[in-house]
């Protein structure tokens, strides 16, 4: 199983953390990954739009309620 790493960035609280990209050839984007730091899921790939990843945010926060 191929795996990379690639560089997060949390949203809540700015940490930037090595996160395993788990699904690097299943799907084009990554899952947000935990924060190490706040344990917040409101984190993307450094390189990543913020646009995009409020989104995925939304849809997990949704997810999480229900
Ligand atoms: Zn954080």
């Amino acid at each position: 199983m191929i795996r990379g790493k690639s560089i997060f960035v949390c949203d809540n609280c700015k940490k930037v953390f090595v996160g395993m990209d788990v699904e690097l050839a299943a799907t084009v984007f990554s899952q947000p990954l935990v924060c190490p730091r706040c344990g917040s899921r409101h984190t993307k790939p450094l390189f990543e739009s913020k646009r995009l990843y409020k989104e995925i945010w939304n849809r997990l926060d949704i997810n999480l309620t229900n």
